[in-house]
């Protein structure tokens, strides 16, 4: 999975491949030599702990 963030009107778009076209389903334009966002698996991961967490907190303790 890549994410890319289009320099234009700043929307998030996903794709499976980093190969070919791709344009902002915003926007439409052309981010075919736009870099793919780095850490992105990170990021996930790390949103998924937070929340995780939230939902621990929220359980009664036993
Ligand atoms: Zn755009």
């Amino acid at each position: 999975m890549n994410r890319r963030t289009c320099p234009d009107c700043g929307g998030r778009s996903y794709s499976s491949s980093d190969k070919g076209k791709w344009d902002c389903p915003y926007c439409g334009k052309d981010m075919s030599e736009v870099c793919n966002d780095q850490n992105l698996w990170a990021n996930l991961t790390n949103a998924l702990e937070e929340k995780t967490q939230e939902l621990i907190d929220l359980l009664p303790k036993a």
